[in-house]
């Protein structure tokens, strides 16, 4: 569904990404590791178009994306959930809900809102409350689940579990693995490994902007030494 080959981007004179190549294939989840500053989040920044590669390939379901602007790449059906989770922080989570609302471009029926709280039912409980109001843990959901509003085809999401408390980790790795079940497309960046063994299929490593690593998450994860090299965990 997504192939991205020889990938190269730059702030200003930095370079952050040296010929990345990665593949996400249709209903996978694909962990992407990596410490600190490896550059996972310039990658899903350059697929959704935030930052523009200088150099490389991006082919979402057959279409070359490179280089397009943020607006019509996440019109092809790639959703994007940001570190910092953007949600309307003004609006009720049922609100939130209908802000992201866009109609499927499939024959499906598309997200509605009933089918996010049998997914997230923490949110469910808390229809009324104003995004400002919420735990992280909560903010993190509903900025997942606005991004579902959108019904994408694909979704990054930049290190969701970063910064929640363990019990809530557990409660949103839950969610995402019903989503994994419904057959989404993802894309996780993580720098926890325990998160993304639960819910990957294949993770790829980087490591100062290139790919160090790619393989089953089974296998990373049983691979103490490379999480040792690549992660310091
Ligand atoms: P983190 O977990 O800290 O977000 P990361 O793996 O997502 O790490 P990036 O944020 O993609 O890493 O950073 C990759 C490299 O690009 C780092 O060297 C970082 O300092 C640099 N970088 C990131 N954003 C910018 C920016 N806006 N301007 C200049 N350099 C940047």
């Amino acid at each position: 569904m997504l192939s991205v080959h020889g990938l190269e981007t730059c702030y200003g004179s930095a370079q952050a990404l040296f010929g990345v190549d990665l593949e996400v294939a249709d209903g996978e989840v694909m962990a992407l590791l990596g410490r600190n500053g490896a550059g996972k989040s310039t990658l899903l920044k350059s697929i959704i178009g935030l930052v523009h590669p200088a150099a490389g390939s991006i082919v979402f379901a057959g279409e070359e994306i490179a280089g397009d602007p943020t607006h019509r790449i996440s019109r092809h059906g790639i959703g994007y959930v940001p570190e910092e989770r953007r949600i309307f922080t003004g609006l009720s989570v049922a609100e939130n809900l209908a802000v992201g609302r866009r109609p499927p471009g499939g024959s499906g029926a598309g997200w509605t809102a009933e089918r996010i709280y049998e997914l997230f039912p923490p949110l469910s409980a808390m229809r009324r409350r104003r995004g400002g109001a919420m735990s992280g843990g909560e903010q993190q959901m509903l900025a997942i689940a606005r991004t579902l509003m959108g019904n994408p085809r694909m979704i990054l999401l930049d290190e969701p579990s970063q910064g929640l408390a363990p019990r809530v980790v557990t409660a949103l790795a839950n969610a995402l693995e019903g989503l994994k079940r419904q057959g989404m497309t993802v894309l996780l960046s993580e720098q926890n490994v325990r998160f993304a063994e639960r819910l990957a299929d294949r993770a790829t490593v980087l490591e100062t902007g290139q790919v160090r690593w790619v393989g089953t998450m089974a296998a990373f994860a049983a691979d103490i030494e490379a999480q040792h090299d690549l992660l310091h965990v």
